[in-house]
């Protein structure tokens, strides 16, 4: 597999069984069930998007960044990537994808990571990994700290150099622009929709994004 694959998704908006504007710096989680379709819709552009993905029945078999890539043989994620958990499984494949490219590498933004990369200054300013934890707990279903691990950041641009150097650049994406899966089992999903104020990635400008989903069971499968 090599450079983007962009490929745009069948499925009609009005069809959908499920649709939401995550706000920016907002968390949100949602089960999603096996067979249902999920896309992330960049409203604003260069939005990243932290997401996890975990086993809905069990919460210690969830989403490796290590498994995928060496499932795959690259570091970026895009059209055909299978999101492989810890235990082997496939959580969902992505299906479509008119941004081209998303980082699983670059991690969740963290007070004490703003405070090393930007300023000490900058610690108070609210992260990923709050939103995460902050979703975790009051989802009450016994997650705790230990659960955010790495993750997802769906539109965001970190390439890697020939040296193997990574960069964070200014995002790829632009409004409209989406990525959509399909849940291969019961999926659990947590989004931090970043509050990052101090990375290019997202012009310094955090904005909202739609989550869409799809019961295709009885519907044509777009695939
Ligand atoms: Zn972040």
């Amino acid at each position: 597999m090599s450079g983007a694959r962009l490929v745009e998704s069948a499925l009609d908006l009005n069809h959908a069984v499920y649709r939401h504007v995550i706000p920016a710096g907002e968390p949100w989680i949602y089960e999603l069930r096996r067979g249902q379709y999920f896309r992330i819709l960049d409203l604003g552009g260069n939005q990243a998007v932290d997401t996890l993905f975990y086993n809905a029945h069990d919460y210690a078999d969830r989403y490796s960044a290590q498994d995928t890539i060496r499932a795959q043989r690259n570091l970026y994620l895009t059209t055909g990537t299978r999101l492989i958990s810890t235990g082997g499984n496939t959580l969902l494949t992505i299906l479509a994808d008119t941004c081209g490219r998303h980082d699983t590498l670059g991690g969740a933004c963290a007070q004490e990571s703003n405070m090393v990369r930007y300023a000490i200054e900058k610690r108070h300013m609210h992260a990923c990994r709050n939103s995460f934890l902050k979703a975790v707990t009051e989802w009450d279903h016994g997650m705790t700290k230990r659960d955010i691990t790495a993750n997802i950041n769906f539109f965001m641009n970190v390439p890697v150099t020939p040296e193997g150097g990574l960069t964070f650049e200014d995002g790829i994406s632009e409004p409209g622009k989406y990525v959509e899966m399909r849940a291969e089992m019961d999926v659990l999903v947590l989004i931090s929709n970043c509050p990052q104020l101090n990375n290019p990635c997202n012009a310094y400008n955090p904005t909202p994004v739609e989550v869409i989903v799809w019961d295709v069971s009885g519907m044509a499968a777009a695939t």
